[in-house]
């Protein structure tokens, strides 16, 4: 198979400990893009594929997928994209796709709909020959043969239109996938944390309620200790963070400590977000030059890492 080379990324001016810190847009539709050009975005973090597919009442043909995207990308040409297949089922039911149950979603739902993945495998190998950064997500990970089985669908059907592949990643969002991240890293070029579906699983509560229920906790011990582990040095220019604890201003400082060195958040909170990791850089710098006169390392070192795929 055509093996997968990841560029090095747009360098932000944030740095620490010499991995730089990115800060991206989550978005799902043109006017979203548009607002996280606006804001300074180093890149769309996450595109939601599920919100194309909800303005309409049928599955999408290819051609319409490629389009739509092509739109909501095209503000943020020049950066880096990770666009997420379609993730629906459990508590995102769609009206005209079977199956939506709560065990049987996002990559669980795919695989046992090839005419909901193929249209999007093909159309994102398309866009990619326009839209250089281009990088896949698949949600809803549990184990390490969801990842194995898309990367596979991902190479055939790379073949058969001739196209290069494109880096594949996947969303660590069960408590399974955490723990077994070694395994999947065998699988993915990057990792993704979605800390609302990491927390509702971690916690068993429902996020469908989340103002309510006082166990939906995204910043309770237990989530913390699972994102530390997916968050490891070597592997923290590859992996972000996703979902409402990225956009929690006041715990961007542990999570920067954690390990994170990337946030995806909507755009209204780039600025804040960017704002919270540089005083936390700032304030670290002023600690160390106090502490032994000389100025910490600031460089941005490429990409650490290859993809571990065997
Ligand atoms: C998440 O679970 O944190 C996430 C980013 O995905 P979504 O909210 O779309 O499920
Ligand atoms: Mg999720």
């Amino acid at each position: 198979s055509l093996p997968v080379v990841l560029e090095p990324e747009a360098a932000t001016s944030m740095d620490i400990d010499g991995t730089p810190v990115r800060v991206m847009a989550d978005v799902g539709c043109v006017a979203t893009s548009t607002q996280a050009a606006e804001a300074g975005a180093d890149g769309i973090g996450l595109l939601r594929m599920e919100s194309l597919y909800m303005q309409s009442d049928r599955a999408l043909r290819e051609d319409e997928i490629e389009q739509r995207l092509s739109d909501i990308l095209a503000p943020m040409a020049g950066k880096p994209a990770y666009v997420r297949l379609l993730d629906a089922g459990g508590d995102k039911p769609l009206p005209y796709v079977k199956d939506c149950s709560m065990g049987c979603r996002g990559i669980r739902l795919l695989a046992r709909h090839p005419e909901l993945l193929q249209p999007q495998l093909q159309a994102l190998l398309r866009l990619a020959r326009g839209y250089r950064q281009l990088h896949i997500l698949v949600p809803m990970v549990t184990v390490a043969e969801d990842m194995r089985f898309v990367r596979r669908a991902l190479e055939n059907a790379a073949r058969r239109e001739g196209l290069a592949p494109l880096p594949l990643g996947a969303m660590v969002e069960t408590p399974a996938a955490a723990l077994m991240i070694d395994e999947l890293w065998e699988w993915c070029d990057f990792i993704r944390i979605g800390s609302n579906d990491l927390t509702q699983y971690v916690m068993a509560a429902p996020r469908a309620n989340l103002s309510k229920d006082p166990y939906f906790q995204p910043t309770h011990p237990a989530v913390l200790k699972l994102i530390r582990m997916v968050c490891r040095p070597e592997d923290a220019a590859l992996t972000g963070l996703c979902g409402s604890l990225a956009d929690q201003k006041d715990m961007i400082p542990q999570l920067l400590q954690l390990g994170v060195r990337e946030f995806v958040v909507p755009p209204r909170s780039i600025q804040a977000i960017k704002q919270a990791v540089s005083e936390y850089g700032c304030g670290r710098q002023g600690k160390q030059r106090a502490g032994n006169g000389t100025l910490p390392p600031c460089n941005n070192p490429e990409r650490i890492r290859q993809g571990g795929r065997v």
